[in-house]
């Protein structure tokens, strides 16, 4: 049910943190995982991760917030694969500043990079899908995309867009056999959270306390939820947005 043999599955911003927890799991059920990010030198470094347990991975270098990059990078995966089948939104941007300190350049990088990127990579990837005879997009939002930040308003305005762009796809691309879901995750200790554990004193052990499971997340307990929603096993749901954020979205 969980087996992804024979899928290739490209993952944005999978060469590091999240991205790369979820590369580790898709790849591990059988895919084929194309990375693409902009950093060549940690993407070579995220392709021999996934070498070293046993899988078929490669890199591509993409800017996922630009037009021209993303129609390239479609090309060339189609081109190398053949197909594509499982498509992660997970390229991801922050900048902690409030509405009244944030400037509009700043306000479209977080905006292009988290959410624009996502319909530019779905949109490319639909035709692929469906020439597959269907398959999944899985899109990253955030605990974000629920409750709002004063101190990242573009980052939760773009993660509350992910939902609903989730949803619009989703009950567009049924017909084709095309299932999309959003993944919310709660605090993971990855390079993005390093700037707000080092800047907001206490952070870490606040998040701690207040977390059910009383503990932050790491990039690898996204693996399954990524397994789940690209296999099989989840071809009856659509359309949702699934926290895996122990428990901190239910906390008082
Ligand atoms: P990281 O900073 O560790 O990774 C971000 C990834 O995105 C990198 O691989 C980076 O690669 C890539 N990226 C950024 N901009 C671009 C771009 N323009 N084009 C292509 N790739 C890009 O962050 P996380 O792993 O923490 O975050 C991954 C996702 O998870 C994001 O969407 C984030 O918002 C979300 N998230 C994270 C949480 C956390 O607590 N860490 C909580 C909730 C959601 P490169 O720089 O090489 O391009």
């Amino acid at each position: 049910m969980f087996d992804l043999a024979g899928r290739v599955a490209l993952v944005t911003g999978g060469n590091g943190g999240i991205g790369l927890g979820m590369a580790k799991g898709l790849a591990q059920a059988g895919a084929r995982v194309v990375i693409a990010a902009r950093n060549a030198e940690k993407s070579a470094a995220a392709v021999d991760a996934l070498k070293a347990q046993g899988s078929d991975a490669f890199a591509l270098a993409a800017d996922v917030k630009d037009e021209a990059s993303v129609t390239a990078l479609f090309a060339q995966v189609v081109e190398r694969c053949g197909r594509l089948d499982i498509l992660v939104n997970n390229a991801g941007t922050n900048i902690r500043k409030p509405v009244e300190q944030l400037a509009l350049a700043e306000w479209h990088q977080v905006m292009d990079t988290n959410l624009t990127s996502a319909f530019l990579c779905s949109r490319a990837a639909y035709p692929h899908l469906k020439a597959a005879g269907g398959g999944k997009i899985i899109n990253i939002g955030s605990m974000m995309s629920i409750f709002g930040a004063s101190f990242a308003p573009a980052y939760a305005a773009s993660k509350g867009g992910i939902v609903q762009l989730t949803k619009s796809m989703a009950a567009s691309w049924a017909v084709d056999g095309i299932q999309v879901n959003a993944v919310l995750p709660g605090w993971i200790e990855t390079e993005l959270t390093e700037g707000a554990r080092a800047q907001v004193a206490g952070l870490y052990e606040r998040v701690v306390a207040r977390t059910p499971v009383g503990k932050w997340g790491q990039p690898e307990h996204l693996a399954g939820i990524a397994v789940f929603l690209a296999s099989a096993a989840s071809d009856f749901i659509t359309g949702t947005a699934i926290p895996v954020d122990g428990g901190y979205s239910i906390a008082g």
